[in-house]
This record gives structure tokens, sequence and C-alpha cells, in this order.
């Protein structure tokens, strides 16, 4: 389903009108290309060695006072009067950033020890969101918080690209170095030789994901219901992949999945999901039920049939997919958030476990609004309302979900573990 008040406020008539009538002013975003180099700018002492990941952008330094991004380093701010350093190097800029460009953050851990520098520090976060909500433009702001800038390098060079257009006002944390932060050789197929396998991606945004990391050179699984096999046959063919008709409710998914890839999976994409509104006081419980097993049960017991089986190999990447519905909440979806929060649940727990258990990161993906078949069943007026409360006044697109799973899927992102990251263009819902 087109957005055609995106379209309208591209054109002069459209931008005079809707500016004149004070509504919001959608950027088209780029989404293949920034447009300008990169400013690094520095907030209080540091000594993080920036300069190495950065190159790896390949953003050339900004010259001509028009950045398409920039990366403001205030790992060292530790007190309130440090905060000032942050308004004196972004207030000069802010303006000139171009379109659809990117402002990240980078940040420290808070010091538990140190409730001055973890005063400051926090402040970077209600910095970061508030910047986000004003800055307008297509443009998107972002925290990091870290500790190494090498185990860093794959999130930075995630946001400081045109794969991060639709996530904005996020916090993101990266551990330290793990020794899987090496660039992979072939940098444009970080993937190529593993297999990975997507849930529920005969279409919408599970097909944007297998797609991806098709693109990127992984032998993919294309996972979906016996009912939609001959769409993910089809998907599987295009791809150079292979359909797997299942459905994953099955007790026994785990062992089946395993079976049909005998050398082990590399990255597992949980993206299967259903919804069945309804408010609470009119909700069966088969509607809960099923709700909660696909979008929840399912992904439990698969996921540990599969790392407790050890199908899935060390260096192997798991991406689950929450909702800002299940960090939010949103009426008419009691099932729908409980199975979306649980998963933010179970990454939170897995993830330091399955690293040093298994040498595999869990992380989760929550989109928001995003244009696929489910949302464009979503009624006139609350899809119009789902579209524009975000800070980027537009909905997001499949493609962008996929390339921030394929960040999360990288070789180099092991130091990302146990993050929760909304790809949601900062909704305005669960802000
Ligand atoms: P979609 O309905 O277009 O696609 C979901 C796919 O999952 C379908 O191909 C379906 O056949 C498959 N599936 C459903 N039950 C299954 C089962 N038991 N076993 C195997 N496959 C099954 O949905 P979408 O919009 O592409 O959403 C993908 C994921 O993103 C879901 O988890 C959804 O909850 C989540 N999400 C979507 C949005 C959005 O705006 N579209 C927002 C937040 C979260």
């Amino acid at each position: 389903m087109a957005d055609r008040y995106l379209s309208f406020t591209g054109t002069a008539p459209g931008r005079f009108l809707t500016r004149r009538l004070g509504l919001p002013q959608p950027a088209k975003l780029r989404r293949d290309a920034l447009d300008g180099g990169l400013l690094h700018l520095t907030a209080g002492k540091t000594d993080l060695d920036l300069a190495p990941v950065l190159e790896r952008t390949g953003l050339a330094p900004d010259t001509d006072g028009r950045p398409a991004a920039v990366v403001l380093d205030a790992t060292g701010v530790r007190d309130v009067d440090a905060l000032a350093e942050v308004h004196a190097a972004l207030h000069p800029v802010v303006r000139s950033v171009a379109t659809s460009g990117r402002v990240v953050v980078l940040g420290a851990p808070l010091d538990a020890d140190d409730h001055h520098q973890a005063a400051a520090q926090q402040a970077l976060e209600g910095f970061t969101r508030s910047l986000g909500k004003e800055i307008g433009g297509g443009r998107t702001v972002n925290l990091v918080r870290l500790t190494d800038a090498a185990a860093a390098g794959s999130t930075l060079c995630f946001l400081l690209s045109p794969a991060s257009a639709y996530v904005s006002g996020q916090v993101i944390e990266v551990g330290p170095a793990d020794g899987s932060a090496a660039p992979p050789d072939a940098p444009e197929l970080p993937l190529a030789g593993r297999t990975a396998l997507v849930t529920g991606a005969a279409r919408g945004i599970g097909a944007a994901v297998a797609e991806t990391l098709a693109g990127q050179g992984a032998r993919v699984v294309v996972l979906d219901v016996p009912q939609a096999e001959q769409e993910a046959r089809r998907l599987a063919e295009r791809l150079g992949g292979t359909a797997l008709a299942l459905d994953i409710t099955a007790a026994d998914a785990g062992e089946r999945i395993a079976a049909a890839v005998p050398g082990g999976l590399d990255v597992l994409i949980h993206n299967a999901g259903v919804t069945r509104d309804r408010r609470l006081a009119n909700m069966p419980a088969e509607r809960w039920s099923s709700v909660l097993d696909v979008n929840l049960a399912s992904v439990l017991r698969t996921t540990d049939a599969l790392l407790g089986s050890g199908a899935v190999n060390r260096g192997g990447r798991i991406v689950a997919t929450a909702s800002i519905a299940g960090l939010a909440g949103n009426a008419g979806q009691t099932n729908y958030g409980a199975s979306k929060a649980g998963i933010a649940g179970l990454v939170r727990s897995l993830a330091p476990r399955a690293l040093a258990e298994h040498g595999v990161t869990v992380n989760a993906v929550a989109p928001g609004f995003i244009e696929t078949r489910m949302t464009a069943a979503v009624p006139l007026f609350i899809r119009e309302a789902g579209r524009r409360m975000n800070s980027l006044a537009q909905g997001g697109l499949p493609v962008d979900v996929a390339r921030t799973t394929a960040w999360l899927a990288h070789p180099a992102s092991g130091a990302v573990n146990g993050q929760v990251v909304r790809v949601c263009g900062q909704s305005l819902l669960g802000a």
C-alpha cells in the first residue's frame, strides 16, 4: 500500500500546503547512499581510537560543512560540567547535517561507583532521544555505549550507513572485544559460506530478511507453513537457497530444522509471527494461545532444541522479532504484546549464557510500523496514525528491518549481545 501522503509532500505544492497547515513533513529517506562526509567531534577527555573504525565506514572526512554523518565521542563525559561540551560540539553543526543524515553519540557504560559519571552518561540518553525527535529531515540520532572502538566497528558502520535509515532514538550497548570484531575477508559478502534460516520467510519482512542475507552471501533456508510452500519455494529458488515447509509450532520443529541443515546453522532468524487482535474482555482462550504459541513458545522451544543439540554453530547469531507493541503496549493486543515482550525477556536472559556456552549471540529487532500486508490491512485512520506517529513521520519498509537484522547477524557483531533494537523511526509509542 503506497504512502500517498509521503509522495504528495515530495511535490512543491504538497510541501507548500502541508507546511501551511502545520502537517507532518516526512522526508524521503535515502536508502542507497549518504550524501556527504563525516564529522568527528569530541566532548570530554577521551582515549578512544576511532580513526580505523571510521575509515571503514567509507565516508570521507567532511570538508564542505554539510556532513552526512556526525559522530560525537562523549565517552569521556563524567560530570554535568562536561555535558556542556556536548552542547558546545553539536550546537553549531546540527543545522548543517545533510537531509537523511546521521548523528551518532558515543557514550560509556554507567559507572556503578560514580553517580556523577552515571548521571552524565544517562543524560546522553535523554539528549539523544530528544534530538532525534526535533532534528527532522529524515535524519536519525542514536547512542552507542561502548568500551572498545574496534568491537563496535560493525555497529558504527551500520549506523553510519543508509542501512539504518529507519533506526532512530536507539541506545545500543556494545560489549568488549570478543575476537570476532575483525572485518570479514570479503566485506560485501560477509555471510559467504554461512547458512541462515529465516522463519515466516515466504512473504513480508521475513522474505526481505532472506533476500538481504542471501545478498550478503548466505545460503538461506526459507521456512514457512505448508500452506505457503509454493511462495517459499519460489523465493528460495530465486535466492539459490532451499525451502522448508514447516509449522514452527510443531513439537519437533527444532529437530526437523536441524535435520534440514546438516552442516549446522550460522544464523537463525525467528521472524514468523501472527496477530489475533481482540480486547481482553472479548478474547477467547484460543486467540490468546495461538498467538503466544507462534510468537513466543515456538521461539523458546526451537531455540532450546537447536542450541541444545549443537545445531547452531559457534560464532552463530540468533535474531528474534519483537515489536513496539510489546514494548509500549497496544489496545486490542494483550496477547500479541505479551508474546513480543516475552521475546525481549528471552533475549536479555539467554544472551550472556548462549555466548558463554555456545559462542552464539542472541538479539532482537522490534519493528514499528512497517509497510507490509499485515499493516495494509489496518483501517485507514489507524494506518495513517501509525505511519506518522514517529520522528521520521512515515512507515518503514521490510528492507529496513532486514538490514538491521543483517547487522546483528554480521560475523563482526559478536560484541553486540542481548540487545532489543527498535526499527520504528523512533515511534512515539512507548518512546
Ligand atoms: P506477515 O503476516 O506478512 O508474514 C508472517 C509470515 O509468518 C507469513 O509468511 C506466515 O505464513 C508465517 N507464519 C505464521 N505462522 C507461522 C508458523 N506457525 N510457522 C511458520 N511460519 C508462520 O507479517 P510481517 O508483517 O512480515 O511480520 C513479520 C514479523 O514482524 C512478525 O513476527 C510480526 O509480528 C513482526 N512485526 C511486524 C510489524 C509490521 O508492521 N509489519 C511490526 C512489528 C512486528
